[in-house]
């Protein structure tokens, strides 16, 4: 994966946010206070003028101030969070002009972790660990298995729209949907949407078309 690959990857990210803003924040409405989708358009937004003459040579740094860029413009849980994901996944790839396929499984695993150390949330809790554990764990098992990195990709998309989808029935542990309790059953979670459309931006840029 190339510089200029990794920046076209977050460039559909922030596409695929503004496409589906209003979706995001429909599905906050029912569990939370409707603003993810306006929440994560804003700091994706910010992010596309920040990125823009970039030196192409650091997808580390290019990750970094997607991170920080998020953390300074999002608020909510939403923001910290993300912003966590692209602080970590850009501290494993500081330096780098560009990932092979086990960097990218590692800086995705670094990021992933971060996020689950920062917002203490375990699979299962109805939130975007549960599209972004599966994928991590997709990508890493197609890896091993020899897959081409479009169809550990793939894979890896496939499995984060498993999780998303897994997280309708869930009753919430962690952020504020766990304020409506079994109320929040019945809701597809709006961070792992959002956690999917990301690992799906990753499919569609590097292997031409995601899982589904
Ligand atoms: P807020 O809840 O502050 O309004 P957002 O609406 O932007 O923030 O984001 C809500 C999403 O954040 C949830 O759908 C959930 O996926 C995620 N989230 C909330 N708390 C946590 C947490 N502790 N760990 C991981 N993800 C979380
Ligand atoms: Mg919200």
């Amino acid at each position: 994966m190339s510089y200029s690959q990794a920046s076209e990857w977050i460039r559909a990210f922030a596409a695929a946010v503004a496409d589906n803003k209003e979706y995001l924040t429909e599905l906050d409405s029912a569990i939370g206070d409707a603003d993810h989708g306006i929440n994560m358009n804003r700091g994706m937004q910010a992010v596309l003028g920040k990125i823009d003459g970039m030196s192409a040579d650091d997808v580390g740094a290019l990750l970094r101030t997607v991170g920080m860029t998020l953390v300074s413009t999002v608020g909510g849980a939403g923001g910290p969070l993300y912003g966590t994901l692209f602080l970590q996944m850009g501290t494993a790839a500081a330096g780098r002009p560009e990932l092979s396929a086990d960097d990218w499984a590692a800086a995705l695993a670094a990021g992933v972790a971060g996020v689950r150390s920062r917002g203490k949330a375990e699979l299962g809790d109805k939130t975007m660990v549960d599209a972004l554990v599966p994928a991590v764990e997709a990508l890493r098992a197609a890896l091993a298995e020899g897959a081409d990195f479009d169809d550990a990709l793939r894979r890896s998309a496939q499995a984060a729209e498993e999780g998303m989808k897994a997280t309708i029935p869930l009753v919430a542990r962690k952020g504020r949907a766990s304020y409506l309790g079994d109320r929040s059953a019945h809701h597809q979670d709006p961070g792992a949407t959002s956690s999917w459309l990301l690992v799906h931006a990753a499919a569609e840029t590097f292997a031409g078309e995601a899982g589904q």
